[in-house]
């Protein structure tokens, strides 16, 4: 029997779950071996046999060149994993993790799994999202939609169905990494409105503590140290682990590993009590970590902490309680925990998943993006497209021109980031459109287009409205942005965001001014004839005292000597009109490239000594120019 259900999978870091809505309630389907989470490893026993799940994991510390935890890092990278000469990349062995999933579910249901939506988290840039898709392809599966971990923990709350607009925080605390977004809803709208976290924060720290204080113990009590002992380790890992889930319900636990180590007086048993509040103490620092990554969501998202309606604990370790008090201190209320938060994030995919298959009505789901998207044009400069926490899905067009004469190629430089240069940014990729047929610079109209797709997929397209000629990109760069690093990003674009503007106006007013000589040699060249001895004087003057500021750093001297160059190229312009007034003096004037177009009136509308910086109605503003 065939189905038209569609499953929902949480494809985390360290444990996958899948679900599937069955009367109307998402359930989480267990693995073949009893449990709800499948770990997230895959090893390669001697045998040449693979192994998937809890098998594996039983191996990963003694066994580590033959096992591999946390793909879900390495996702969208150019990263291979190599076992007896053969190497996979992370789709590969993420498609391993979701085959078992869904082969152990088809057991369970008793029919075929063959479509699905799967979690990522909200931070994963494009890349990262098509590699996931990509892994759900080579283990058999239709990946029908990617959505974020925190909408689809906000599905499972049933907080799709609230009338009043609500601001949720999702808390997510799972083994490797700790996530951070504040959505608004309301009426079946989700918004994504920020995230932040930390990728290298989750619960796995808080068993190495317990690890490093249980060899600390050990070596006090009989001077034998366990950490060159790969198998005693693998032990040690699964009973901190173990310690630590019972300490969340239990105020004080016995660790005990008989026959743990062995010296000349015979075999040493490892037998331990370990309190709460010594596993708090061993754990305090790594619990204040979650402060900082929550204040920058909500100063991102514009919120102050008691404006959050709601906040929703997901991810393992969030049981710990050290935790849930930390987010009642910060947040002032009590957070949702009815729901299983390691199951949360799968079954809200199951219910997006029965919506997209018609089982469930009426739902909306907007998300954003996590960092700015654009490309790079001329000077250097970082042009933007979309902002940062936009919703998608989005299209964004802009109308850009050629730099130089006769430019017949330019290059689309797409880039990520918050900086106003481009080099400071995230280079995501790049392609040209060539056969541009030859015009003066300012002339040719190329029209950029980004399209982010409802999964997060970025396409970039560029058409010369002349020809129709059009090139594009899907971004496939192997760009793997940690939330670290985005953090990173954007706390450096805050620190330099002055000397970026500087920059920038300085990079502009250059660019202006070059353009501007240009212009009026050609102005010289062409109507010179037309034109006076005083004319001619004050233009060759302007053009002089011009050259000569730009061989300075003096931004404003050259916006200065610009504008007096400006001027004398009106003044000609106009003079031609006045005393012509015919049609051959306008038409010498827009041949030669100068006339009162857009870009020249903007130009001399008086704005000399405005305020510089982006504010600026600069040439950008109207019409990037590309580099060459
Ligand atoms: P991920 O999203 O990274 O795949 P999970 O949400 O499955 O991770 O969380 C896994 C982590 O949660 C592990 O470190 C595990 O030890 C921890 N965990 C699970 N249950 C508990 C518990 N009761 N108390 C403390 N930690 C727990
Ligand atoms: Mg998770």
């Amino acid at each position: 029997m065939s189905s038209s259900k569609i499953v929902g999978i949480d494809l985390g870091t360290t444990n996958s779950l899948i679900s599937i809505v069955e009367g109307g309630q998402p359930i989480a389907i267990p693995s073949a071996e009893g449990d709800y989470l499948f770990p997230s490893v895959v090893g390669f026993s001697r045998s040449g046999e693979r192994l998937v799940g809890s098998v594996a994991k039983r191996q990963a510390i003694s066994n580590p060149e033959r096992t591999i935890i946390s793909v879900k890092r390495h996702m969208g990278t150019d990263f291979r994993f190599t076992c007896d000469e053969k190497s996979h990349s992370p789709q590969e062995i993420s498609a391993m993790i979701l085959q078992k999933v869904k082969a152990d579910a088809e057991a369970y249901l008793g029919f075929p799994v063959e479509k699905a939506v799967i979690t990522v988290p909200a931070y994963f840039n494009d890349s990262e999202r098509q590699a996931t898709k990509d892994a759900g392809a080579i283990a058999g599966l239709e990946v029908v939609r990617i959505i974020n971990e925190p909408t689809a923990s906000c599905l499972a709350y049933g907080l799709d169905k609230t009338e009043k607009q609500e601001t949720v925080l999702v808390w997510d605390l799972g083994g490797g990494t700790f996530d951070v977004s504040v959505l608004d809803l309301g009426g079946g709208v989700f918004q994504v409105k920020a995230t932040a976290g930390n990728n290298r924060l989750g619960g796995d720290d808080w068993d190495q503590r317990i690890m490093d204080w249980l060899v600390e113990e050990f070596k006090k009590q009989f001077q034998i140290d366990l950490r060159t002992d790969r198998v005693a380790m693998q032990r040690l890992k699964e009973a901190s682990e173990q310690a630590k889930i019972r300490l969340s319900q239990e105020t004080s636990t016995h660790i005990k590993l008989p026959f743990i180590a062995a010296d000349a007086s015979g075999p040493k048993h490892l037998d331990v009590e370990l309190s709460r509040s010594k596993f708090q103490e061993l754990t305090h620092d790594l619990v204040e970590k979650t402060v900082e990554p929550a204040l920058t969501a909500l100063e991102d998202a514009g919120m102050s902490k008691s404006e959050i309606d709601k906040v929703l604990l997901v991810g393992g370790s969030t049981r710990m309680p050290a935790i849930q008090d930390k987010v009642r201190s910060l947040f002032g209320i009590e957070p949702s925990k009815e729901i299983d938060p390691d199951k949360v994030v799968a079954l809200g995919a199951a219910v997006q998943g029965a919506v997209l298959s018609g089982e469930v009505k009426d739902m909306v789901l907007l998300d954003v993006t996590s960092l700015s998207l654009g490309i790079e044009t001329v000077g250097g400069v970082f042009t933007k497209l979309i902002e940062r926490n936009t919703q998608i899905p989005v299209a964004k067009t802009r109308v850009f021109t050629t730099a130089a004469d006769g430019q017949t190629v330019v290059e689309v430089h797409v880039l990520q980031g918050e900086r106003e240069l481009a080099a400071h940014n995230k280079s995501l990729g790049r392609f040209e459109l060539r056969n541009i047929p030859p015009a003066p610079r300012g002339v040719p109209q190329i029209e950029v287009t980004f399209d982010i797709d409802v999964n997060g997929i970025v396409n970039v397209a560029a058409k010369d409205l002349a020809t129709n000629n059009k090139q594009k990109i899907v971004i496939q760069s192997p760009t793997n942005l940690t939330q670290e690093e985005i953090n990173a990003m954007v706390k450096d674009a805050a620190i330099y965001a002055e000397e970026d503007a500087k920059r920038r106006t300085e990079s502009q007013a250059r660019n202006k001014a070059n353009i501007e000589l240009d212009t009026a040699e050609r102005q010289l060249r062409e109507l010179g004839e037309q034109m006076s001895f005083e004319q001619q004087k004050r233009l060759r003057d302007a053009i002089e005292r011009l050259r000569g500021s730009l061989q300075t750093y003096d931004t404003e001297k050259i916006k200065e000597d610009t504008k007096v160059l400006q001027d004398a190229m009106y003044a000609v312009s106009t003079e031609a009109y006045m005393s012509v007034g015919g049609e051959k003096a306008r038409e010498a004037a827009e041949k030669s490239g100068f006339a009162p177009t857009a870009r020249a009136a903007a130009g001399g509308g008086g704005e000399a000594g405005a305020e510089g910086g982006a504010e600026e109605p600069s040439d950008q503003d109207l019409f990037g120019w590309f580099q060459q």
